[in-house]
């Protein structure tokens, strides 16, 4: 049975102080169940304190982006070996707004898919579709180039390591979600993509979130679905208690 892992992206949103509360708000009331993995996607400046402030408990911590390099004359980029060696565990890789705002591209996912791997973090690997897409039925067919580029070139198992974000763009901060049963069918074709590269063990154990306006009203109806196996939240991951809610649905 795959986890469940629910993903808060705060994006850039929140002051030093509103962090570390947000921290003491939730840490002692993560369930320490087997079932659920809670992760918060910080900005950068934040990410030392949070770590050493979750250090021992079960909420992790994960960068929003990172370059491919190890180091270099890459003004303003922070590397992989930063993340790691603050104890970062986790790194969103090919965000919608990284790729619309600041030229992210399927090759450069990839790039950082395999440094992420190469540093030992956890990549969260973004992909979706705009709603011309959709509307042009171009869903599957998009999503599934955007997953292979970003897995292209690594193992078996690293790829089994990789989470996966089905984040429709049209969904992200408008309020509007897809419905379970389509954000369902393209996570499903999502792992069909994975076992045709790879192979089935690869693909079952593949964790597969959805993201876009999901919040603690609807995540019970999106978790229940077959192949969404959690979240990646903007919006409602901000405040501690709907954190906690959308956490706690993990577990069920
Ligand atoms: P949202 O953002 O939950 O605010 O729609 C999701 C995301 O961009 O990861």
């Amino acid at each position: 049975m795959r986890k469940k892992i629910i993903a808060g992206n705060w994006k850039m949103n929140k002051t030093l102080s509103e962090a570390t509360q947000f921290v003491d708000d939730v840490v002692g009331k993560i369930p320490a169940d087997e079932k659920v993995e809670a992760i918060v996607c910080a900005p950068f400046p934040y990410l030392a304190s949070l770590v050493e402030k979750t250090k021992g408990t079960n909420l992790k911590v994960s960068a929003q982006n990172m370059h491919f390099e190890d180091n270099g004359a890459f003004t303003g980029e922070v590397s992989p070996v930063m993340l790691t060696d603050i104890g970062v565990t986790h790194v969103v890789l090919g965000h919608s707004e990284r790729r619309e705002y600041f030229a992210e591209t399927d090759e450069t996912v990839n790039k950082k898919t395999h440094a992420a791997f190469n540093h030992g973090l956890t990549p969260i690997v973004c992909v979706g579709e705009t709603l011309e897409q959709r509307e042009a039925n171009e869903t599957k067919s998009l999503v599934e180039t955007q997953v292979k580029k970003a897995i292209e070139g690594l193992s078996n198992e690293q790829i089994a390591k990789t989470i996966i974000a089905y984040e429709p763009i049209w969904a992200i901060g408008t309020g509007k979600t897809a419905s379970s049963e389509d954000a369902n069918e393209v996570c499903a074709h999502i792992r069909n993509v994975v076992k045709e590269v790879t192979d089935e063990a690869t693909a079952q154990a593949v964790v597969i979130q959805y993201g876009g306006s999901v919040k603690p009203s609807n995540v019970d109806e999106l978790l229940a679905q077959s192949d969404i196996d959690g979240a990646l939240v903007g919006g409602a991951s901000l405040e501690a208690d709907s954190f906690l809610q959308l956490v706690e649905a993990g577990t069920k």
